[in-house]
């Protein structure tokens, strides 16, 4: 495999060169598209696209669509701005805090719930880590940090060891999480040095855990699946955000977690979309996302079924998508195999 620097460069930025290499037509309509939301897509993910075409999972969701335009949606869908409390930190749940080091991601995801904010290079995401320190220290409730972005495998492996580092010696910061898409979108970020510096702090956090961003199984290949097993050592989480048009049948979901399972990682989360401008039209109701999230209780081992979740807009945190109205019954049930059942309240 090549140096992940030199995948980063040789990466996809401009629309015509990448339909040039694809060898599709490119109309002036998605050119519009392009200028409002960047592209960036490495030269071994445009390879797989190519090779799985227009219509695949891995073009949806990586190549500019009219659809974009649309106005509806929400710049912020899930409140960032709201808890954000320095200029790295989100502090939305007492017991953890987002820290977003970069905003630089190894692909620009077209249903990107920050889409809006990673494109406007605005100040919301400038490090200043003193400030940051100064913010960890003074809240002793937080007990994890999830390093997000952007993507934190984006930083090098000095600048995540000095973060590491920093965090290690605040007593109540217990549990380390990095969200990632590299390992699927670009494999070859996940080298051994890597490897070898969070291996190095393991002994310092109760936990250290990589969750995976994954979508569909046309993200993996042979490369993908050998960085994974580098990654056998921590808690191997996924998420995966359910999304129209690409995941949005229990047996696509199905064949994505039963993969995630032979290597080892454990579905965590599966995200009802997000309501951001220029991604509604990944945007499915809430009916369907669990009409088609129940049969997995029939499919997949029990510890394995990802917490389907919502954000509800606006900063109110994430809920369970499939009973969000949580003390009010609705007196609907969906059965294992997505069936509608009317049925009272039970009584205890
Ligand atoms: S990797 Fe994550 S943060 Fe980056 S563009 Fe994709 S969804 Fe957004």
């Amino acid at each position: 495999m090549s140096n992940w620097k030199t995948e980063f460069q040789r990466a996809f930025k401009n629309l015509n060169k990448l339909y040039e290499f694809l060898e599709w037509d490119l109309s002036p309509e998605i050119e519009a598209v392009a200028a409002t939301y960047s592209l960036f897509v490495p030269y071994n993910l445009a390879v797989k696209i190519k090779r799985t075409g227009p219509n695949s999972a891995l073009a949806r969701q990586f190549l500019p669509h009219l659809d974009e335009l649309n106005p509806k949606g929400f710049n912020d869908p899930i409140g960032d701005r709201q808890h954000s409390k320095s200029a790295q930190i989100i502090h939305r749940y007492d017991a953890r805090a987002l820290f977003t080091p970069t905003t630089v991601c190894p692909v620009h995801c077209r249903y990107c719930f920050r889409k809006n904010e990673l494109n406007q290079g605005e100040e919301f995401f400038d490090p200043n880590f003193e400030e940051t320190l100064s913010y960890l220290k003074n809240h002793s409730e937080i007990n994890e940090i999830i390093f997000t972005g952007g993507d934190p495998f984006t930083l090098s492996d000095q600048k995540i060891a000095f973060y590491l580092n920093a965090f290690k010696d605040i007593r109540h910061i217990k549990d380390i999480r990095f969200h990632t898409r590299y390992p699927v979108i670009m494999p070859e970020r996940i080298t051994d040095e890597l490897v070898e510096t969070l291996n190095s702090f393991k002994e310092h956090f109760r936990t250290l855990s990589i969750a995976v961003h994954t979508n569909h199984l046309e993200e993996f290949d042979s490369f993908t699946d050998e960085a994974i097993k580098k990654l056998a050592g921590f808690q191997l989480l996924t998420q995966t955000v359910l999304l129209k048009g690409i995941n949005d049948n229990t047996q696509t979901l199905f064949e994505l977690f039963d993969h995630c399972l032979n290597l080892k990682m454990r579905p965590y989360y599966l995200h009802h979309p997000d309501q951001v401008k220029g991604g509604m039209h990944f945007y499915l109701s809430l009916e369907e996302g669990r009409k088609l999230f129940q049969p997995l209780r029939n499919l997949l081992p029990g510890w394995a079924l990802p917490h389907y979740i919502i954000d509800i807009p606006e900063g109110h945190g994430k809920i369970n998508a499939f009973n969000p109205e949580t003390y009010h019954y609705s007196s609907k049930l969906i059965g294992i195999r997505g069936e509608i059942i009317s049925s009272p309240e039970p009584k205890i």
